[in-house]
């Protein structure tokens, strides 16, 4: 493979441990390889993070008869990056009721993705 056809199309910083090792995303041709990762660890993670990168999605939920308005929020699993907008409109149409418990479900399976929407704190009732 010759250098020109060979170029870096992302830098990704691992962070499955706190090595924190720096991984690049190599484009060759049509394929795209990965390098800097130390295991086989990060090589799952860089590839996951180029080809379909997910987050954990924190917000807030509207709440009725809290002792707050709102109660913080997120997903109980990383989300699709590309679907976290969506995510957030669903979240934005929705009001909950307290009191509320830490880790309560207040969207279940939001979008059909296969994940919760759970409270990040208790709220009692106002
Ligand atoms: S590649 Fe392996 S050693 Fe490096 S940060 Fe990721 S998990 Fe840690």
């Amino acid at each position: 493979m010759s250098e020109s056809s060979a170029s870096v199309v992302k830098v990704i910083r691992c962070i499955v441990c706190p090595t924190g090792c720096q991984i690049q995303a190599i484009s060759k041709g049509s394929d795209v390889v990965f390098e800097g990762y130390t295991c086989k660890r990060g090589l799952e993670y860089a590839e996951q993070e180029y080809f379909e990168p997910k987050r954990i999605l924190t917000t807030t939920i509207r709440v009725e008869s809290g002792l707050l308005p709102l109660i913080p929020v997120r997903s109980d699993k990383p989300i699709l990056k590309d679907k976290l907008d969506e995510a957030l409109i669903e979240i934005a149409k929705t009001q909950v009721s307290a009191p509320i418990e830490m880790g309560d479900i207040l969207i279940e399976n939001i979008l059909g993705l296969e994940l919760n929407i759970i409270a990040s704190r208790n709220l009692a009732k106002n």
